[in-house]
């Protein structure tokens, strides 16, 4: 593997923790104690998993979290009254329900539920706004990791072309949102393609940076793509696989074909994955601070 051209995820997830784990404890100076309490409807494999590894990273940050676990045939009131207690607790600053949740349940509902200063995930449509305003409260999880990866290698997205791959509400489109804002870590011209999009190719071949958010295992190949392309794989597949799990893990973007080709590259695992958490972690304490009237910058 040519590590040069590895975007190594883990390491900037490491950085961005590290400086969480100091405005943790500026905030318990000011007796502000960070609480992200995370919901779990049923018994989804992957969904358990993902639990699991925010309430480890919360432990290892000083950030206090609470999983509540509800019977898969938990009823949508039965959920939204539990939201209702959430929101109004004083001492639970991020509120976070793992999606997906049970067919019984409306998702948009739930969503729209959380009280928008208690969402980490910026999905609540309040908190959309204030992003797509260029005001946000709290940046999206998935795509500020992206930024934070361009950031740490210092590769500007100034003026550049980035072709987002996928347009759902988690990854692609609050990405574009983020990537068109005017500032210096932003100022994008941003094209998203998705199903319907006719010659893929033709668009992903002028990307600068190409982001895959596409669910699609191993689909980016390096005919689609320009030499001089960064490329920032969000997809996390599984594909069948001779090992005890009798799977592993890969990306949407085919990594062993393009990487010798572009000049850099987010492996999977090891690129955005990692970000995703360390993103939720810092939003954590950025709305425990914002509920208090503290500013992280001025702690
Ligand atoms: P969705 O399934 O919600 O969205 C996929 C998007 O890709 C859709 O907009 C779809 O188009 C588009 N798409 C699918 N197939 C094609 C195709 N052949 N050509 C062009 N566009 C296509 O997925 P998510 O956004 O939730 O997730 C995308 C990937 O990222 C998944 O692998 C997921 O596991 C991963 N992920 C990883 C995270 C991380 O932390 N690393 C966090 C979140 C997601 P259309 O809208 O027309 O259907």
């Amino acid at each position: 593997m040519s590590e040069d051209k590895i975007l190594n995820g883990k390491e900037v997830a490491q950085a961005v923790k590290d400086r969480v784990k100091v405005q943790v404890e500026k905030l318990k100076e000011k007796g502000v104690n960070p609480q992200l309490t995370v919901v779990l409807v049923g018994e989804d494999p992957a969904s358990q998993v993902y639990v699991r590894m925010k309430g480890k990273a919360c432990e290892k940050l000083g950030i206090l979290s609470n999983t509540i676990r509800l019977d898969e045939s938990t009823s949508e009131d039965e959920l939204l009254s539990l939201i209702d207690k959430l929101n109004t607790d004083v001492s639970v600053h991020g509120i976070l329900v793992q999606l997906p949740l049970p067919k019984q349940i409306d998702e948009q509902k739930v969503i729209e539920f959380i009280n928008p200063k208690k969402d980490v995930d910026c999905f609540h449509p309040h908190n959309v706004g204030l992003l797509v305003n260029g005001a946000p409260y709290v940046l999206p999880c998935t795509p500020a990791g992206v930024v934070e990866i361009l950031k740490y290698y210092k590769i500007s997205t100034e003026g550049k072309h980035v072709v987002i791959v996928g347009r759902s509400n988690i990854v692609g489109k609050p990405a574009a949102n983020l990537l068109i804002q005017k500032n210096r870590f932003a100022n994008a011209t941003v094209t998203v393609a998705h199903s319907r999009t006719k010659d893929l190719n033709a668009i992903t071949k002028q990307a600068d940076i190409l982001i895959a958010a596409m669910g699609v295992a191993q689909f980016i190949k390096k005919e689609m793509l320009n030499p001089e392309c960064t490329v920032i794989d969000v997809g996390t597949n599984r594909i069948d696989a001779d090992n005890e799990k009798g799977y592993r893990l890969v990306g949407d973007v085919d990594f062993d074909n393009v990487m010798p080709y572009v000049q850099k590259i987010t492996p999977v695992p090891g690129g955005v994955g990692p970000m995703t958490i360390a993103m939720l972690m810092q939003n954590t304490v950025t709305v425990a601070a914002r509920q208090n009237d503290l500013l992280l910058e001025e702690l």
